[in-house]
C-alpha cells in the first residue's frame, strides 16, 4: 500500500499497486500494473501505460477519482456483450483463444511489428473457423499503415473472412478520411479520439463510422458520455487493458450509453494470468455482467517496492501539476 497524495489522509488514503503478468505479449508489454484507489463511491484504477505522459495521464486519473469519489451514472441494461481479445499469436493458439472465449464477436490485433502480412491472414483465419460463419470479426491495427497499404490489406482481410469493422487502420484523421473513400469496410476510430488533445472537438464526419471509447484515456465514464453524444456515432467501449476494477468502469459506460450496437472490448482480464479481484469481470457466453467487482486478491497481485515506488511517483506528478 502506498500512501494517496490527493486525500490529505482522506477517505481516499489507500491506494494499492498491482502488478499482473500477460498470458501473451500485448501493446509491447508483458506485465501490466497500476494504481487501486480507494474512495467513498468504490474503488477506482489509474494506470495510464509507461509511455503516456504527465499531461495525458491527467484523463486517467480523473477516471480515478471519478470511480471513487462519485461512482458511474445509473445503468441502463444489466449485462453488456463483449468480444474476445485476440493478441498477435499465431493462427492455432489465436483459434483456440476464441474457441475458448464464449464470445460471438473476436478484436484481433493485426499489423505488430515483426510479423508479415501472411501473419495476419492466418490469425484471421483461424478466428473466423472458431466463430463459425455467423460470427463477426474486427481487426485492430493500431494506426500501423498509410493508406494505400491499408487499402490493399483490407480489402485482402475483408475477401477471406469478412471483416465488422477495422479499428484506426491509419494514424491520423484525414488517412482515415481518405481510407473510407476507398474501401466497403467500417472505419473505427481509437487513437484518432483518445489521444486527441480534445475528444470532443475533433471531427470525424469523414473520417470514421465507430467511435472507440476508453473511459481512463476520456477522463471518466461522463466524460466518455460526452465524448459520444458529441460525435453522434455508434459506439464500442474497450478497455485500456485494466483490472477488473477498471473493466468495471467501462462495463458501467456500456451499460449508460443509449445505443450499443456493437459488442464491447472489455474481456481482457482474460489477458492477464492473474487479478485484482476473486470475482474478475469475465465474460460468460458472451457478456459480463453490470457488477463492480471489490479487489481482495492485494498479497497475490502485489507491485515490487520499486514499482510502488514509481506509481507514488507518478500520482503525485500528475495530482500537482
Ligand atoms: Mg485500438
Amino acid at each position: 500500500m502506498i500512501s494517496n497524495p490527493a486525500s490529505g489522509g482522506g477517505p481516499a488514503a489507500d491506494a494499492w499497486v498491482y502488478s499482473v503478468p500477460l498470458r501473451n505479449r500485448f501493446r509491447g508489454i508483458d506485465v501490466r500494473d497500476g494504481v487501486l484507489l480507494r474512495g467513498p463511491a468504490g474503488w477506482g484504477e489509474f494506470s495510464p501505460f509507461w509511455d503516456y505522459e504527465v499531461a495525458e495521464s491527467r484523463r486517467w486519473w480523473a477516471a480515478a477519482v471519478e470511480a471513487a469519489t462519485v461512482g458511474w451514472p445509473a445503468p441502463l441494461r444489466d449485462s453488456v456483450p463483449v468480444n474476445v481479445t485476440v493478441p498477435a499469436v499465431d493462427a492455432d493458439r489465436a483459434h483456440a483463444i476464441v474457441a475458448a472465449s464464449g464470445c460471438r464477436t473476436a478484436k484481433v490485433k493485426i499489423a505488430e511489428p515483426g510479423q508479415t502480412e501472411a501473419d495476419d491472414l492466418a490469425r484471421v483465419e483461424g478466428v473466423r473457423d472458431a466463430l463459425g460463419p455467423s460470427g463477426a470479426v474486427r481487426v485492430d491495427a493500431n494506426a500501423a499503415w498509410d493508406v494505400d497499404t491499408a487499402v490493399a490489406r483490407i480489402r485482402a482481410l475483408d475477401a477471406a473472412v469478412g471483416l465488422e469493422y477495422v479499428e484506426q487502420p491509419c494514424a491520423t484523421l484525414p488517412e482515415l478520411a481518405a481510407l473510407r473513400r476507398r474501401i466497403d469496410v467500417r472505419v473505427a476510430v481509437d487513437e484518432g479520439v483518445r489521444r486527441s488533445a480534445d475528444p470532443l472537438a475533433v471531427d470525424l464526419r469523414e473520417a470514421g463510422d465507430v467511435v472507440v471509447l476508453k473511459v481512463q484515456p476520456l477522463g471518466g465514464v461522463r466524460a466518455a458520455l460526452r465524448v459520444a453524444e458529441a460525435h453522434g456515432l455508434p459506439c464500442v467501449v474497450s478497455s485500456a487493458l485494466e483490472s477488473s476494477v477498471g473493466i468495471a468502469a467501462g462495463v458501467a459506460l456500456a451499460a449508460a450509453l443509449p445505443e450499443l450496437p456493437f459488442a464491447c472490448g472489455l474481456a481482457t482480464v482474460a489477458l492477464f494470468t492473474d487479478d485484482v479481484s476473486s470475482t474478475p469481470l469475465l465474460p460468460v457466453d458472451g457478456r459480463l455482467p453490470v457488477v463492480r467487482p471489490v479487489p481482495d486478491r492485494f498479497d497475490a497481485v502485489a507491485a515490487d517496492a520499486e514499482t510502488e515506488q514509481r506509481w507514488a511517483a507518478r500520482m503525485a506528478a500528475v495530482i500537482t501539476a
